[in-house]
C-alpha cells in the first residue's frame, strides 16, 4: 500500500473516522481493506484485491459512480456512515496525482438526497447534552437535573433547541423521532433507548463546549448573542447541544449551510407533555403492532397534499398546544376553509402543483442542486399568485399572516421560467437544460456546433458518392474524435487520402484532414456551449440562493396552509365539529367517535358515545364490562379527541366542549412492552408511578387494565389504591377501564368516582356487544360468551358456566376463596381449592390452617405468633 494514491487514500481514511470511505477512481467508487469486506457483505459487491501478487494483498470492492445514491441508501439503512471522497480536479489537467477530497460525510441524520429521504417525514439530527453533575451543590439544593436537546434537519434548515428536565429525555426523543443522535464521547450518564431505530454517534467533548458553541452559532446567524432567539444563560446546555449539532453539520458538509438562519427556542412554545409510552399507546404517529405510519392517528387524519405539509402536520400532532388563543387561531382558519368548499378546493388543487420547496432550498444551500430542482422552484413560485389571491381578504388572522408570507418573487420566477427548458434534465452532464432563445451567446455556440455537424453529414454523403462505398459512415468516439468507417468488404475502394487509425474485426476506421478541421470546430463549439450553459446554471443557482431567506418564509407558509386546508378537508369529509375550548378540567362530548376506527370501519358501523367528565359529573370514570366490549376504544377516544382539539383540529363528534389538558397520560395494556425486555408488570408499575408523581389537576389520565400483570388480589388492591390516589391527591380527569368489578364499589365511597359500563344484550345463549357506554357498573362477566365466540370448545364453555354458577352461589371459605365442586362424572371425593390466576398460598397460611388452637396455651399462641413474625 505504498503508491502515492494509496497514501492519499490512507490520509482521507484517517480523517473520516469510523465512516466508510468511498474513494473515487475514474468512473468508480472503490472501498479498501475492512471497508471493502463489510461493503461486500452489506452491498453485495464482489470482493477482489488490489495488489494480488504481494504478500499482503489489500481487499477491494467498488461500484460505478452513477450508482452512488443507491449504494449510499443501502449503507445508511444498514446503520453505517459513509464519507465520499471525490476527485476535485480534472484528471486531464492534473499534474501527477489527481487531487481528492472528502466532500461530504453522509449519515442517517445528514441526508439531503431526495431518493434517500421519505418526503412525508422529517429527518432529524439530534444532539443531547447533559451537564456534568456540577453541581452536586445544586443537586443537593434540590435543583432538578436538566438536559439540553437540539435537533436540526439538514435537508430543510429547521433547527430547534430546548432545555428539559433530564427524566424527560426519552419522551422528547420520542416526540422528535431522530434519525441520528450525537452524544459526547465521554458521557456515560446518558442512557439512550437501545431498541430505538436511530443511530448513535459519539462526538468529541469540545464540540459540546459552551464558548465554541456560542461562537459557532453566532457566526452562523450573524448575531452577537442568542438572546434575540430566546436563549439566555439558563439555557446553556441547550446552546451546547445546538453547537454540537452545528459543528457536526459543518464538519460533514463541505457545501454551504446558510439555510440555517435561526435557532428556534423550543421552551417558548409550550406544548402538551406526552411521554414516550403514551405516544406508543395512543398510536399517534406509529402503530403499536407494526410500528408503521399506516393505521396511526396521523395517517388517518393526514389529507395534506405537499411533503412540507405532511411533515408539518407530523410536527403539530407531536406537540399539541396548550395556549387556548393559539389553538383558536388555528380553529378560525380551519373553520373558514371548512365553510367554503369552493375556496378549499381551489387552494387544494393549487397546492397539488407545489414541490418540496423546503428541501429544494436545502439542496441549493448545500450546493447539491440540479437543473430540475431549479425548475421546480420556478414551478412552485408559479403557484403562489393564485394561492395569494385566494387568501386575500380572509377573516382568520392566521390566514392573513400566511397571505403576507407568500412572497411572490416575480423576477426570480420569470427568470427561472425563461431560462430553463421545458423538459429539464436532472443532471448538468449532457447540457440541454437552458432554453433556446434565453442567452444569445449560448445560442450562437449551439448553432456553430450544429452547423459543424451538418457539414459532417454532407461530407459523409459526398465521400460515399466519390468512393462508391455504400456503407461508409461517419462515427465518433472519445479517443479518435470523428472518423470514417469502412467495412472490410469495401476495403479496396478506400482512397489514399484516407489515413488509417484503427482496425476492427470487420471494418477499418480512417480520418481525413478536412474531417479533423471540422471536428475541431464542432468540439470547440460544443465545449464552449457546455461551459456557457454551466455558467448560466451557476448564475441561476446564485439567484435562487440570494432569495433563500424569503423563500424559506414562503415554504413555511405553504406548509401551514396545507395543514390547515387538510384539517378542514378532514372535518368536512368525516363530519367533524369545532370543539369549544375551556381552561376548566371538563369534557363534555356528544356522540364522540374514535377517529381511527371511525375512518376504518364501514360507514355507520362505529357506535358513537357521549363523554361527560367534570367536577360535577365525576372526575374519575371507571368503565367496566366484558372483554371486547369497547372499553379501550372508548378511553383512547377520549384521549385522542383531546389531543386533536389541542392540535387545532375539529373532532369527530356532534358537539364537544374540551378542557385543555397540560399532560396526557395513557397506560394501555402492557403486552406490547414485552419485546422491550422488561417484565410486563414492572413496566406497568414504572409507568403508573410516573403518572402518579407527575400528573397535575389539569392532566388527562387514561388507564387500561392496570394491575393485570400480577395476581388478582395484588392487582385489585393496586388498582384500588391508584384510583384513590388519583381521586384524592391529584383530582385530574381519569378514565379507568377495568375488569375488576370490585372497583365499582369505589363510587359509593368517593364522590368524584362514577361508574360506566358497556351495555351488552343477550339473545338466548348469545351475547351482542352494543359498544354503547352507559352509566352504572357492569354486574356480570361475559368472558365465557366471548370465549365461545372465539371458538373455545363447547365442553370447556359448559364447564366454565358450571364453575361460574357455583362461584355466584357464594360457596366461599374463610379466606374468601371459592370452593368448587369437581365436574360431573369425575370420581374425586373432595372439593378442590380454586386458586385464581395462579394465586399461591403462603406457607404460613397452611400452618395456620393446621393449627390445633384448642390444644394451645395463650403463651404457646404468643410464641407461635412471634415465630411467624420472624419468618416474614
Ligand atoms: P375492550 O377494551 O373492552 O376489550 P376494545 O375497545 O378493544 O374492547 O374493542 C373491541 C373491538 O370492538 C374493537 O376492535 C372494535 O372493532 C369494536 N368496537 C369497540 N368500540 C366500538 C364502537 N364504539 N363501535 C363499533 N365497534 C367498536
Amino acid at each position: 500500500m505504498t503508491t502515492p494514491m494509496m497514501r492519499q487514500y490512507e490520509e482521507a481514511k484517517q480523517a473520516c473516522g469510523d465512516a466508510m470511505l468511498l474513494f473515487r477512481m475514474g468512473d468508480f467508487y472503490e472501498l479498501f481493506a475492512e471497508d471493502a469486506k463489510q461493503a461486500a457483505k452489506v452491498l453485495g459487491l464482489t470482493l477482489t484485491s488490489r495488489d494480488k501478487d504481494s504478500a499482503n494483498p489489500t481487499a477491494m470492492a467498488g461500484f460505478p459512480y452513477h450508482q452512488l445514491d443507491a449504494y449510499l441508501r443501502k449503507l445508511i439503512s444498514a446503520g453505517f456512515r459513509a464519507a465520499v471522497c471525490e476527485q476535485v480536479e480534472d484528471p486531464k489537467e492534473a499534474k501527477g496525482l489527481v487531487r481528492r477530497e472528502v466532500t461530504r460525510v453522509v449519515s442517517a441524520g445528514t441526508l439531503t438526497d431526495d431518493q434517500l429521504l421519505d418526503p412525508r417525514e422529517a429527518n432529524y439530527l439530534v444532539a443531547v447534552y447533559k451537564p456534568p453533575a456540577e453541581s452536586k451543590r445544586k443537586a443537593a439544593a434540590g435543583a432538578p437535573e436538566v438536559v439540553g436537546i437540539a435537533w436540526a434537519e439538514l435537508s430543510s434548515g429547521r433547527f430547534e433547541a430546548g432545555l428539559f428536565p433530564a427524566e424527560r429525555l426519552e419522551d422528547e426523543l420520542a416526540r422528535i423521532g431522530p434519525a441520528e443522535v450525537l452524544i459526547r464521547e465521554d458521557d456515560v450518564r446518558t442512557s439512550l433507548d437501545s431498541t430505538a431505530n436511530w443511530s448513535v454517534t459519539n462526538r468529541p467533548a469540545w464540540t459540546f463546549a459552551f464558548d465554541e458553541s456560542m461562537q459557532l452559532l453566532c457566526r452562523q446567524f450573524g448575531v452577537r448573542s442568542l438572546e434575540g432567539f430566546g436563549f439566555n444563560d439558563e439555557h446553556r446546555p441547550a446552546i451546547q447541544a445546538a453547537g454540537a449539532v452545528f459543528a457536526y453539520l459543518s464538519e460533514t458538509q463541505s457545501g454551504g449551510l446558510d439555510h440555517f438562519d435561526t435557532l428556534i427556542a423550543h421552551h417558548n412554545s409550550p406544548s402538551v407533555q406526552i411521554d414516550a409510552a403514551t405516544r406508543r399507546s395512543l398510536e399517534i404517529t406509529r402503530t403499536l403492532r407494526s410500528g408503521s405510519r399506516t393505521g396511526s392517528l396521523l395517517d388517518v387524519i393526514d389529507q395534506t397534499l405537499t411533503p412540507m405539509g405532511a411533515r408539518q402536520l407530523g410536527a403539530w400532532i407531536a406537540a399539541p398546544l396548550i395556549d387556548i388563543e393559539a389553538i383558536e387561531r388555528r380553529f378560525d382558519a380551519v373553520a373558514e376553509f371548512r365553510e367554503s368548499e369552493a375556496l378549499r378546493e381551489n387552494i387544494r388543487s393549487t397546492l397539488k402543483g407545489v414541490y418540496d420547496l423546503a428541501r429544494l432550498l436545502g439542496r441549493i444551500a448545500t450546493g447539491r442542486t440540479n437543473p430540475r430542482d431549479l425548475q421546480y422552484v420556478g414551478k412552485t413560485l408559479a403557484m403562489l399568485p393564485p394561492l395569494k389571491a385566494k387568501l386575500t381578504g380572509r377573516k382568520s388572522g392566521l390566514l392573513q399572516t400566511l397571505e403576507q408570507n407568500l412572497h411572490l418573487c416575480p423576477e426570480l420566477r420569470s427568470r427561472l421560467e425563461a431560462a430553463l427548458a421545458d423538459d429539464c434534465p436532472m443532471s448538468t452532464k449532457d447540457g440541454g437544460f437552458i432554453r433556446e432563445g434565453f442567452d444569445p451567446d449560448l445560442d450562437a455556440l449551439r448553432e456553430l456546433a450544429k452547423g459543424g455537424k451538418r457539414w459532417i453529414a454532407t461530407y459523409q454523403a459526398e465521400q460515399m458518392e466519390q468512393t462508391g462505398i455504400q456503407n461508409l459512415k461517419v462515427g465518433f468516439n472519445k479517443v479518435f474524435g470523428y472518423y470514417l468507417e469502412v467495412s472490410n468488404a469495401h476495403r479496396d475502394k478506400v482512397p489514399e487520402t484516407f489515413i488509417r487509425k484503427q482496425t476492427l474485426k470487420n471494418a477499418e476506421r480512417f480520418i481525413t484532414p478536412e474531417l479533423k478541421e471540422y471536428e475541431e470546430k464542432v468540439l470547440a463549439a460544443d465545449d464552449q456551449a457546455q461551459i456557457r450553459e454551466l455558467n448560466l446554471f451557476d448564475q441561476l443557482r446564485a439567484d435562487v440562493h440570494q432569495h433563500l431567506q424569503i423563500l424559506q418564509v414562503v415554504s413555511a407558509a405553504i406548509a401551514d396552509l396545507d395543514v390547515l386546508a387538510s384539517l378542514a378537508e378532514l372535518a368536512a369529509k368525516r363530519n367533524y365539529v369545532r370543539p369549544k375550548l375551556t381552561d376548566e378540567p371538563v369534557m363534555d362530548v356528544e356522540e364522540g367517535r374514535h377517529p381511527v376506527l371511525d375512518a376504518t370501519l364501514p360507514q355507520g358501523e362505529f357506535v358513537p358515545n357521549d363523554i361527560k367528565s367534570s367536577p360535577e359529573d365525576g372526575m374519575v370514570l371507571l368503565i367496566t364490562g366484558p372483554n371486547m366490549a369497547g372499553k379501550s376504544t372508548y378511553i383512547r377516544q377520549v384521549a385522542l379527541l383531546t389531543l386533536m382539539a389541542q392540535v387545532g383540529s375539529f373532532v369527530p363528534a356532534k358537539c364537544a366542549t374540551i378542557g385543555i389538558a397540560d399532560r396526557i397520560f395513557a397506560r394501555v395494556g402492557a403486552s406490547d412492552e414485552l419485546s422491550r425486555g422488561q417484565s410486563t408488570f414492572m413496566v406497568e408499575m414504572v409507568e403508573t408511578a410516573r403518572i402518579l408523581n407527575t400528573a397535575t389537576p389539569r392532566s388527562l389520565v387514561i388507564l387500561d387494565e392496570i394491575g393485570r400483570g400480577t395476581s388478582t388480589y395484588d392487582g385489585l388492591s393496586l388498582a384500588w389504591a391508584i384510583t384513590e390516589h388519583l381521586h384524592d391527591q391529584i383530582g385530574c380527569r381519569t378514565l379507568f377501564a377495568t375488569h375488576y368489578h370490585e372497583l365499582t364499589q369505589l363510587s359509593d365511597m368517593l364522590p368524584g368516582v362514577e361508574n360506566l359500563n358497556v351495555s351488552v344484550r343477550e339473545w338466548g345463549d348469545k351475547v351482542v356487544f352494543l359498544h354503547r357506554i352507559v352509566r352504572g357498573g357492569a354486574d356480570k362477566s361475559y368472558g365465557i360468551h366471548v370465549a365461545r365466540l372465539a371458538g373455545v370448545p363447547q365442553s370447556v364453555n359448559e364447564r366454565a358456566k358450571d364453575v361460574l354458577a357455583q362461584l355466584e352461589s357464594d360457596h366461599r371459605d374463610a379466606f374468601d376463596r371459592p370452593t368448587i365442586a369437581p365436574p360431573d362424572g369425575r370420581k374425586s371425593g373432595s372439593a378442590m381449592q380454586m386458586t385464581l390466576f395462579g394465586y399461591v398460598d403462603h406457607p404460613l397460611v397452611d400452618e395456620l390452617r393446621n393449627l390445633q388452637i384448642d390444644a394451645m396455651t395463650p403463651i404457646d399462641a404468643l410464641q407461635m405468633l412471634q415465630q411467624w413474625q420472624q419468618k416474614i
